[in-house]
């Protein structure tokens, strides 16, 4: 299985490049932040707490979406491979995700790291604000979750680069541009 970390800041382009990843290689995709506005939108118990963290910025926490995950995966036992999307993004949850898989007989391929200057994020988080209806994308949460960002999920670079499978890419630049330099990466570890 050709299982994949996208990883990076809030607004650095995880779910449009995992679209298009997930077009180019056939791959299935998890978006934890996705799954967690389904169950917000369906009022389940999960939703509602994972509301009170989300519209402030903060982390879910971990045992919550170690749980929700693990069911999501259950549901993908025969995929040709994984992008997660904003998860893991502490180290339990790292760990968590590691022993997941090991169970299931495979492992993380690659993390791709999509580096953008934080003044751009900021920019882009507010623009999809416009447009997108979530409770996140406002200024003051977006802050929140830069934070949250640089002091819990950053470390997972050093994590992954441990394990050699760390690969940094320019996020900033067209979207084409940044596909073009993710799919060298892919090319690399398939
Ligand atoms: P972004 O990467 O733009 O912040 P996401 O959709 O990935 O957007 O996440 C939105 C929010 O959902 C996060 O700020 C957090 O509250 C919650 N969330 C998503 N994934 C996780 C996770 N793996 N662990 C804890 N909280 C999460």
């Amino acid at each position: 299985m050709l299982n994949i970390v996208v990883f990076g800041a809030p607004g650095s382009g995880k779910g449009t490049q995992s679209e298009l990843m997930i077009k180019k290689f056939g791959l299935d995709h998890v978006s934890t932040g996705d799954v967690l506005r389904a169950e917000i939108k369906a009022q389940s118990e999960v939703g509602k707490l994972a509301e009170t963290y989300i519209s402030k910025g903060e982390l879910v926490p971990d045992e919550v979406i170690i749980k929700v995950l693990a069911n999501v995966l259950d549901a993908k036992k025969n995929s040709k491979g994984v992008i997660f999307d904003g998860f893991p993004r502490t180290i339990p949850q790292a760990k968590a995700l590691k022993t997941m898989l090991n169970e299931r007989g495979t492992d993380i391929s690659v993390m791709l790291d999509l580096k953008v200057d934080d003044e751009e994020l900021i920019d882009r988080l507010l623009k999809r604000g416009q447009t997108s209806g979530r409770s996140d994308d406002n200024l003051e949460t977006i802050k929140s979750r830069l934070d949250v960002y640089h002091n819990y999920t950053s470390p997972l670079i050093d994590h992954y680069k441990a394990e050699g499978k760390h690969k940094e890419k320019k996020g900033m630049g067209t979207i084409e541009e940044i596909f073009a330099r993710i799919e060298k990466a892919i090319e690399e570890v398939k």
